[in-house]
């Protein structure tokens, strides 16, 4: 599948490595106001390109993306000292609006998928300035932290993190609900599944699990400056899911009518994956309490974007 990637900093050009290693693009574009950077990445990893099936990819402009089958935004501006939220969101959709309309007008079928923080924010901003249904325009969303999750539930139960069911839903933030409710190894409730493997999930161990997933990006920014590898695997997993039509369920953001009485509003729900973008949502049995977090995330979201 061919994609367009805008913004070839840290996440666009780790996204386009991970679509060159998992085989999941055969063809991508990375395009950056920065034409230079946009060249030193492409270059890069066209280097990987011999050990993973030989991929094309390359620097480009807008005019690149015809027939591509989704454009992936990871263009952004960081905040400036003293700068509001509400005034970064400002420059960020300024940003998006200088993104969007060439990308659409070069390739008017392609779905969006946004990386830009704040993802689900910026989700909205995306499907009002593209006109597209939202169910073509997919913002990450809790991708990552559901994969964070995933991995340290693994990392305590000693299981495969592909053989662990569990979300993270809600905001990409402080915000977000880690669904421990209808987490499941297999089949098997994750509770049952921790009791019989000895390796019990108290209060304890979940609120050493819930802080971890929840500071994580933090922590990384603290030693590196920004978190790449995590949402490059994680976009690289949608393309493939989109390319394949796999109908894959995924926590993923889009600008949706109605969640927990409060909307319209984008955030993360269980959502199914295909090449016409998001064919299904499915919210989980969740505890009263997750509904109750679930309402709360989605209130900070909506007075975020200034509602
Ligand atoms: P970065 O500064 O390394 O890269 C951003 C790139 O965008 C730069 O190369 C810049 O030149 C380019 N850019 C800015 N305006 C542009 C425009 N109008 N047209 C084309 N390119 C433009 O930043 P990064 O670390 O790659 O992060 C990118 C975004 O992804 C940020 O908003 C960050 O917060 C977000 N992010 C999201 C997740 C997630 O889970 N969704 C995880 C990590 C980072």
């Amino acid at each position: 599948m061919k994609i367009g990637i805008i913004g070839a900093g840290a996440v666009g050009s780790a996204a386009a490595y991970a679509c060159v290693l998992t085989r999941a693009a055969h063809d991508i574009v990375l395009i950056d106001h920065d034409p230079a950077r946009a060249h030193a990445e492409a270059q890069d990893v066209l280097h990987a390109t011999p050990f993973a099936g030989g991929a094309r990819v390359r620097a480009g402009s807008y005019d690149d993306l015809g027939g591509v089958t989704a454009v992936v935004i990871a263009a952004g501006v960081a905040q400036r000292p003293g700068e509001s939220r509400l005034e970064l969101l400002g420059r960020n959709e300024a940003v998006f609006k200088a993104i969007i309309e060439p990308a659409l007008a070069a390739a008017p079928d392609a779905l969006l998928i946004v990386a830009t923080n704040p993802v689900d924010i910026m989700t909205e901003v995306a499907t009002r300035l593209s006109g597209l249904p939202p169910s073509r325009v997919i913002g990450t969303g809790t991708i990552l932290d559901t994969a964070r999750f995933r991995a340290l539930l693994a990392r305590h139960l000693q299981v495969s993190p592909e053989s662990v069911h569990a979300y993270v839903l809600g905001e990409h933030g402080d915000s977000e609900v880690l669904c421990w409710s209808v987490a499941t190894i297999g089949t098997i409730p994750i509770e049952v599944y921790a009791k019989a493997v000895d390796r019990p999930l108290g209060e304890e161990a979940r609120a050493a699990i819930d802080h971890a997933v929840r500071h994580a990006a933090q922590k990384i920014i603290t030693g590196k400056g920004y978190t790449n590898y995590g949402i490059g695997g994680g976009v690289s997993r949608l393309v493939r899911a989109i390319d394949d039509d796999e109908h894959l369920l995924m926590s993923v953001s889009m600008l949706t009518e109605r969640v927990e009485g409060r909307g319209p509003l984008a955030l993360s729900l269980p959502r199914v994956v295909g090449r016409a973008g998001i064919v299904e949502t499915v919210l989980p049995d969740l505890a009263p309490h997750e509904h109750a977090e679930l309402g709360h995330s989605a209130d900070v979201l909506l007075r975020a974007a200034g509602r």
